[in-house]
C-alpha cells in the first residue's frame, strides 16, 4: 500500500534539489503533487514527472501567490492534505559581511515564506486536516560565523513549527506541523555555496562540508524525501512540533 495514496500535496522549491527529491518520493508513494517554484515554464517538469505532477509558479515571499496556488489546487483536487515548505536560499555572510539587504532577503526567502505557507495551509486544512513539513537546517540548531542571517532564519522556522503545532493542538485542529533539519545535501544550492566559498577548488569546500558530519558522505535529496514522506504520512500521526535531524550526525559532531 502506498503511504501517501490519494493525498494532495504542495512542495515549494520543488523544481530542483531537495524539493525535487521530496516531489519524486511523494509521487512514488501515490500522492498528487503541486510543484511550486520560480520557473516561468513548468511544462518540462510536468512532462518529466508524469500526470500526478502539476507545476505552478509561486514566489514563496508573496502572500498573493500563496492564496492563488492554494485556491487553484483546492479547486482542482477538492482539498489539500500536505504542505512542504522547502524553498530557500543559503545566502551567507558574517555579522560584518552581511548587509541589511542580505538579512532581509534571507529572512523573507527562508522565514517569511514559511510563515505565509503555514497561514495558507492552516486555513485550507482546518476542516479536513493535514500535515505541514518545514525544511529548516542543521544550521538552525548549530550556527557558524559566516551564517548569521541563514542560521537565524532557520532557527525562526524551528520556533514557528512549534508555535503552529501548539496552535493547532490548542484549537483541536487536525493539523500536524513538523520540521526536518538537513545536513549537507548534494544539490545545486550546496554546490553553488561551495563554489563561492572556495572559487579555485570547490571540491575542497565540499570535502570540508562532508567532514562536518560523521557518516562520511553528503546526503541525497531522496533521503530528505524519505523523511518528509514519514512526517506527512499516517505513520507520524502522533508526531507534531518535532524536529527530525537528517544530517549525517552534523549536530552531534564534536568539532
Ligand atoms: P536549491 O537552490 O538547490 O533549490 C531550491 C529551489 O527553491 C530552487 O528551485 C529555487 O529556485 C527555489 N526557490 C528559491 N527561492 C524561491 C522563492 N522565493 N519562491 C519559490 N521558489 C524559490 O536548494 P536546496 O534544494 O539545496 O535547498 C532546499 C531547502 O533545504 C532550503 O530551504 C535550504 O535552506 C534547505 N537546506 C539545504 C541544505 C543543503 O545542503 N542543500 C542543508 C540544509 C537545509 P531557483 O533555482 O530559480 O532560485
Amino acid at each position: 500500500m502506498s503511504r501517501l495514496a490519494g493525498q494532495v500535496a504542495i512542495v515549494t522549491g520543488g523544481a530542483r534539489g531537495i524539493g525535487r527529491g521530496i516531489v519524486e518520493r511523494f509521487l512514488a508513494e501515490g500522492a498528487t503533487v503541486m510543484i511550486a517554484d520560480l520557473d516561468e515554464d513548468g511544462a518540462p517538469i510536468e512532462a518529466a514527472l508524469g500526470r500526478h505532477a502539476l507545476y505552478r509558479r509561486l514566489d514563496v515571499t508573496r502572500a498573493d501567490d500563496w492564496t492563488a496556488a492554494f485556491d487553484a489546487l483546492s479547486d482542482r483536487c477538492g482539498r489539500i492534505d500536505i504542505l512542504v515548505n522547502n524553498a530557500g536560499t543559503s545566502h551567507g555572510g558574517s555579522i560584518e559581511a552581511a548587509s541589511e539587504a542580505d538579512w532581509r532577503f534571507v529572512m523573507d526567502t527562508n522565514a517569511l515564506s514559511v510563515f505565509l505557507g503555514c497561514q495558507a495551509a492552516v486555513k485550507a486544512m482546518r476542516a479536513t486536516g493535514g500535515a505541514i513539513v518545514n525544511i529548516a537546517s542543521a544550521r538552525g540548531q548549530r550556527t557558524g560565523a559566516a551564517q548569521c542571517a541563514y542560521s537565524a532564519s532557520k532557527a525562526a522556522v524551528l520556533s514557528l513549527t512549534e508555535s503552529v503545532a501548539l496552535h493547532c493542538g490548542e484549537l483541536g485542529l487536525p493539523i500536524r506541523c513538523n520540521a526536518i533539519c538537513p545536513g549537507v545535501i548534494d544539490t545545486p544550492l550546496m554546490r553553488g555555496h561551495a563554489a563561492k566559498q572556495s572559487p579555485g577548488d570547490p571540491a575542497a569546500a565540499i570535502a570540508a562540508m562532508t567532514a562536518m558530519g560523521i557518516v562520511g558522505r553528503l546526503g541525497t535529496p531522496h533521503e530528505i524525501g524519505d523523511a518528509a514522506v514519514f512526517l506527512a504520512s499516517a505513520e507520524a500521526a502522533f508526531v507534531t512540533g518535532a524536529v527530525l535531524n537528517v544530517d549525517g550526525g552534523f549536530r552531534i559532531r564534536d568539532f
